[in-house]
């Protein structure tokens, strides 16, 4: 165990390290400028118990209602042997889906089978050019390092071959409503399936060949309106697949990012809340209203920041960029505090703001 794991078992208390799937991993570049989350992310800590621990347990996750009809529209799309799957996909790429697809379920068993089977039946049918007949591969086990650990994503994605490339299939339950989808519900689609197409170039990479024979057009099939009628759109994902790579780049550096954290910091589980808050409290965090539907310190870091401009998010913060606090935002709106140089100009804006609200309510200016 090198000096850097030790230590992160430390933080953790000894217990191992938690499992990252695809949606922890795409969560990780929701806010990659906090090195709170990369320590916790990178030393495999319990965030969802850490917060209830706290007293500020994570409000998020999907409902047993989603879960159980996101399943059955996922039978229903990959019913007939991938036929009407393959056709939709076929038809959004604009390319012909031939006669049939060959359709190879890679399975749901042990890891290490399925891990090894995926990655020679999808190095096998690496395609040699653009008239190689289409094939659906679903549930093939992919892996990335995160943080020096190797992480098996176990996507219900279906890759397709078609017209000489590997696109990622993403299945979702969320509907397409007169075209138009949730875009806080595709973000994060696009963001996981970019992890996807990411550990799918790993896996052709490592075994020599053109990592770019995986698309970073990601076909999303969704439901259409309010039936059950399934509709293809394409993600491109080639931004997401940035942000990634470099969010990886920078867990990967974890003896960089452990630097920054104080010797005593500790995350177990077993300590008391008041110790995990004070020792929460000694390593750099960056609340975002973001924050809310993508890290489980959610509820913690936003009381934490209450008082910070930060912590209203990012047009708010550029706005009133030098004033860090709200106390004293409300002190330069009033000219109760005099503003630094680099302050004078949000400290205009704020004054007109106050006249105009003062005029608008009927107020003393
Ligand atoms: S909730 Fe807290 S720890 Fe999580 S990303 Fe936001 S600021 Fe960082």
């Amino acid at each position: 165990m090198t000096s850097s794991e030790q230590r992160l078992a430390a933080i953790r208390g000894g217990v191992p390290a938690r499992r990252h799937n695809a949606r922890t991993i795409a969560a990780l570049t929701g806010n990659p400028g906090c090195t709170r989350r990369a320590v916790l992310d990178g030393a495999g800590v319990d965030k969802p118990k850490l917060a209830e621990r706290i007293g500020f347990p994570a409000r998020f996750g999907q409902s047993r209602f989603a879960i159980t009809r996101g399943n059955a529209f996922e039978a229903q799309v990959k019913a007939d042997g991938g036929a009407q799957l393959l056709r939709l996909v076929a038809e959004r790429l604009g390319v012909p889906p031939g006669e049939r697809a060959d359709w190879t379920d890679l399975g749901a068993d042990d890891l290490p089978d399925r891990h090894r089977r995926s990655r020679a039946v999808l190095t096998a049918a690496v395609p040699a050019g653009p008239d190689e007949p289409a094939a659906l591969f679903d549930h093939p086990l992919l892996g990335l390092d995160v943080a020096g650990r190797r992480v098996h994503l176990e996507p219900d994605l279906v890759a397709a071959r078609l017209a000489g490339r590997f696109h990622v299939v993403e299945i979702k339950s969320f509907p397409v409503i007169d075209g138009q989808a949730d875009p806080g519900k595709v973000a994060a689609a696009a963001i996981q399936s970019a992890v996807y197409v990411l550990a799918l170039r790993e896996l052709l990479a490592v075994e020599g060949h053109d990592p770019e024979l995986v698309s970073h057009d990601v076909v999303l099939v969704c439901p259409r309106d309010f039936a059950n009628q399934p509709v293809a759109s394409l993600l491109d994902v080639r931004k997401q697949l940035l942000v990634l790579r470099r969010q990886l780049d920078r867990m990967a550096r974890i003896d960089t990012l452990l630097a920054a954290v104080p010797e005593e910091f500790t995350a177990d589980l077993t300590a008391d809340p008041a110790t995990l808050t004070a020792a929460l409290s000694t390593v750099e965090a960056r609340y975002a209203p973001d924050c809310l539907a993508a890290c489980e310190l959610a509820y913690f870091c936003r009381h934490e920041a209450r008082e910070q401009t930060a912590a209203l998010g990012r047009p708010v913060r550029e706005a009133l960029g030098g004033v860090p606090t709200v106390p004293e935002v409300l002190a330069l709106a009033t000219g109760e505090r005099t503003p630094e140089p680099e302050q004078a100009e949000a400290a205009a804006l704020l004054r007109a703001a106050a006249r105009l609200r003062a005029e608008a309510l009927g107020l003393p200016a």
